[in-house]
């Protein structure tokens, strides 16, 4: 439920709601909108006493959340979410957030070359595994730490943010030390365990849309994290598993209208994975923005035809650097900047 406020309300008033609410066996997240002031009471069963809540000073009413995710709810936060991650990069603004780069961090070469080119043409983060969870346990898992040195060294370089998978609830204190953004793959979007640690620690978080998830399945992954009082969930759709095999994924596009009317977290789009075809790449981001999504993640490599994952969906420096032209055109009709 939430607990909406009065405008004037006072901070000891806050104060007391917040103390009765764990009396009462909830746990409660302040939400300071723009208008208003909210609490967000979660808890798992319907409790006496909720309602008496309403008598308390300060308390304008309580509404109950009918949605199953609560604090992702917009019926808890109205406002659309800024996930602002430094020097002037917020995602849910009206300026476009492209994060680009190759699949998997290879080597300081080609990570070099690429980080330039990309930022060259008005990508603001780096993207690249150092952890790969890839479907066969034969194929290269990423360089690790290594990859994470190199990601931090071509942030150094070119000025670019950092977004890297992580894996494995054991290496979030490692990645989040090098990366700016942690990133949770498809293959990990269930893995509570992990969620619940990145939503006690306070990097942000690219949560991508499992492979065969509900849009309502994905809301109540990111709820896992907000639960734990990281509030920097960033959503990323990247297509899902469906009967048509012309294409890797089938990029739902729809969730991006459906996430926004939902959620007030900001979702960006993954044209590459859902495509798994360069040639679709371009079509799928202008699609995207014209959707309403706050940013792209876009594989691309130096040389895709020697590139060690994912080199049929990966855009060359060139190629990349057309696209963001066209995007750039496109962005003021959808209301946007880039
Ligand atoms: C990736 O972004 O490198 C990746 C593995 O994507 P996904 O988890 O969406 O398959
Ligand atoms: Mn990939």
């Amino acid at each position: 439920m939430i607990i909406v406020m009065k405008l004037d309300v006072a901070e000891e008033d806050i104060k007391r709601v917040e103390e009765q609410l764990e009396e009462l066996g909830y746990a409660s997240h302040l939400i300071r909108g723009v208008d208003r002031i909210v609490i967000g009471a979660v808890g798992d069963k319907k409790r006496e006493g909720a309602s008496s809540l309403e008598l308390l000073p300060g308390v304008e009413k309580v509404v109950p959340v009918m949605a199953p995710y609560k604090l992702v709810s917009r019926e808890v936060k109205p406002e659309n979410s800024l996930i602002d991650i430094g020097d002037g990069v917020v995602f849910g603004s009206q300026e476009l957030v492209v994060m680009a780069g190759p699949c998997a961090v290879e080597d300081e070469e080609r990570l070099f070359t690429v980080a330039e080119k990309v930022a060259a043409a008005g990508a603001r983060l780096l993207r690249g595994g150092a952890f790969k969870p890839r479907t066969s346990p034969y194929s290269f898992q990423g360089l690790e730490e290594e990859g994470l040195k190199l990601l931090a060294q071509a942030r150094q370089k070119t000025g670019l943010k950092i977004v890297t998978e992580v894996v494995n609830p054991q290496d979030v204190e490692l990645v989040s030390s090098y990366a700016d953004i942690l990133q949770v793959g498809a293959r990990n979007m269930q893995n509570y365990v992990l969620l619940r640690e990145l939503g006690r620690q306070s990097r942000p978080v690219l949560l991508k849309r499992g492979l065969s998830a509900t849009i309502e399945e994905w809301l109540m992954s990111a709820e896992y994290i907000l639960s734990e009082g990281n509030y920097s969930v960033i959503l990323c759709e990247r297509g899902i598993r469906t009967f048509e095999n012309y294409t890797r994924s089938t990029l739902d596009i729809s969730a991006v209208p459906v996430v926004k009317g939902r959620s007030h977290l900001p979702i960006v789009v993954d044209p590459s994975h859902s495509s798994g075809d360069r040639k679709l790449v371009p079509a799928l981001s202008r699609a995207s923005i014209a959707a309403g999504a706050d940013g792209l993640l876009i594989e691309v490599h130096p040389q895709p035809e020697k590139a060690m994952c994912d080199g049929p969906q990966s855009l060359t420096p060139h190629d990349f650097e057309i696209l963001m032209g066209e995007l750039r055109a496109l962005a003021p009709l959808c209301g946007r900047r880039l």
